[in-house]
């Protein structure tokens, strides 16, 4: 089985994030950039279905990033993937989900894969759109929060999660997949695959090589970002506590009972 996942490379998750008020764009400067957390559950998922299908089983890990950050993607080459493709281009900048679904969508083409696994969301922009846009641009089967795969003849069949408890369905290959948080922790890196990530190939594409018809980057985007602005801070608690007795219980229960939880 021929899996492609892809991983978008986000500032580090810890380190606070910066909006430039110029550009209205999140600084990436001078933080560290790291696999998007979800992105890996996604390389969990690819690399426990490359196990399984012994020989057959390659995983190469796919992102549209600038250049200056392809050994970011070592990472994933370290923890079993076999290789990656960075798509890079200059021109790519100021692409918002639009933009980016459709360039990356035309680079996933280009790879042969049965299989497409897509993190569910970023850790930066967390609009969770792109795995829908890959679907509807590839034409693919779009399959959302696994949290349990199987290959059975040459389909897959899928534990999905939903807000009520969970459904299997089947889909046949190629399809798209995007992990839940319950698939599994995703595993650490061997110092032999540390080391034998060194050997591996990260390829680089640009845009030239896509021949796409239409625009991307800022002049591709169908959105605009107006304004933003940091959350409400939050308001004082209330505290209850042990002495107030049958007073604070009371303040409590009204608490319960504004909130309409009682
Ligand atoms: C007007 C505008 C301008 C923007 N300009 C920039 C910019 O200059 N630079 C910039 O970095 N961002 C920019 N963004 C943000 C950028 O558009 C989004 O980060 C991008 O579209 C992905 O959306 P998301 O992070 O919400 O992905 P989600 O839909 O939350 O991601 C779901 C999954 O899709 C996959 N995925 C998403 N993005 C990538 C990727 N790049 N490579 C591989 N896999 C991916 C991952 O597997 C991820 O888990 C801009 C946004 C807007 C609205």
């Amino acid at each position: 089985m021929k899996i492609v996942v892809t991983v978008k490379l986000v500032p580090d998750p810890s380190a606070e994030k910066k909006i430039d008020p110029q550009t209205k764009r999140l600084v990436r400067t001078g933080v560290e950039t790291v696999l998007n957390p979800y992105d890996e559950y996604a390389l969990e998922a690819g690399l426990t279905l490359k196990e399984r299908a012994g020989a057959q089983g390659r995983v190469t890990v796919f992102s549209m990033a600038p250049e200056s950050l392809k050994e970011t993607l070592r990472k994933a080459l370290a923890m079993g993937a076999d290789d990656a493709v960075l798509l890079a281009d200059p021109a790519l900048e100021g692409s918002d989900v639009w933009a980016t679904a459709y360039a990356v969508a035309a680079a996933l083409r280009k790879l042969d894969f049965d299989l497409l696994i897509v993190g569910g969301l970023t850790d930066d922009s967390s609009t969770g759109a792109v795995p829908g846009a890959l679907a509807e641009h590839l034409g693919l089967p779009c399959i959302t929060n696994a949290r349990k795969i199987d290959a059975v003849d040459g389909a897959l069949e899928v534990e999905r999660e939903t807000d009520a408890g969970y459904q299997t369905v089947r889909t046949p290959l190629p399809a798209l997949l995007t992990t839940a948080l319950t698939f599994g922790e995703p595993r650490y890196a061997s110092l032999k695959g540390i080391m034998g990530a060194k050997k591996k190939t990260i390829a680089t594409t640009a845009l030239a090589d896509l021949a796409l018809e239409l625009p991307v980057g800022a002049a591709g985007s169908k959105t605009q970002l107006r304004s933003f602005a940091p959350p409400a801070p939050r308001g004082k608690g209330r505290a209850v506590e042990a002495a107030d007795g049958a007073a604070g219980a009371r303040t409590i229960f009204e608490f319960l009972r504004e909130k309409k939880l009682v």
